[in-house]
């Protein structure tokens, strides 16, 4: 990290924005360390190009599981580009009604990902895990042990018990405002070890005083994650810095 960020905004699609360059310069503006998710790995050459230059701004490769559908051939051009990625996503599954028809096919493009950066290692991927919590950690479990990569589950809505088990293999949680509109969400950012905690805005698919919300609206996020933990802000927001640094360290192994 070239000076350390004040806020972390560790899952958000920046592309998506009307306006990639402002979206970008809104997160440099504003300090806040983003990753911005790349949703098929077509994206990945300009999004690279466009973080080059940035201090917090960095790009990740994805190929999100809700368009698997019609993209899963496209998984050849996420290999290629693997080896200049440190950061994956957004990846993962999708078992929600809209998608569920492709979720063979959605489980094979994801268990190529998860062997793909166990064998390159090194690689922190931040996983859609959308009605099939337990689906997604088995195949963590089976294919990506801690040693070879580490997992943000972004977005998570499982169980608590299944929150446990995430724990229990070293995945870390990215935890946006709308996450904790609801008590299960809340109870959720509640009772997370503090070390596994991030926070993210998902952008542009999330609205903050009605509109959609941007990187710098994390302090925000910070600000509600303190209040259901009935923590500080200032706390919370070194504690996520913090947890950055550490989820950022190269892993030797
Ligand atoms: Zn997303």
């Amino acid at each position: 990290m070239p000076m350390p960020p004040n806020y972390v905004d560790l899952h958000c699609h920046l592309d998506l924005y009307p306006d990639f360059m402002s979206a970008v310069q809104d997160a440099e503006r504003a300090a806040v360390y983003t990753l911005t998710m790349t949703t098929t790995p077509k994206a990945w050459p300009r999004n690279r190009e466009v973080t080059e230059a940035t201090h917090y701004v960095r790009a990740a490769l994805g190929l999100h599981p809700q368009l698997v559908h019609e993209r899963a051939h496209e998984i050849s051009l996420w290999d290629q580009y693997l080896p200049e990625a440190r950061y994956v996503g957004e990846v993962g599954i999708d078992a929600g009604p809209r998608y569920y028809r492709s979720l063979d096919l959605q489980k094979e493009v994801f268990v190529h990902v998860l062997q793909g950066c166990a064998r390159h290692g090194d690689k922190i991927l931040s996983v859609h895990s959308v009605r099939s919590a337990k689906l997604v950690l088995d195949l963590i479990e089976l294919h990506l042990s801690p040693s070879k990569g580490k997992v943000v589950l972004h977005w998570f809505s499982g169980s608590a018990s299944e929150a446990q088990r995430a724990i229990d293999l070293g995945c870390y949680f990215s935890i946006n405002s709308e996450m904790m509109l609801n008590e299960r969400g809340r109870r959720l950012v509640a009772t997370l070890p503090i070390d596994r905690v991030f926070t993210e805005t998902d952008g542009p698919f999330t609205r903050v005083n009605e509109r959609t919300a941007c990187p710098s609206d994390i302090v925000q996020t910070v600000e509600t994650i303190a209040g259901v933990r009935k923590s500080s802000m200032e706390n919370v927001k070194s504690d996520i810095v913090h947890n950055l640094r550490m989820l950022l360290e190269p892993r030797i192994s």
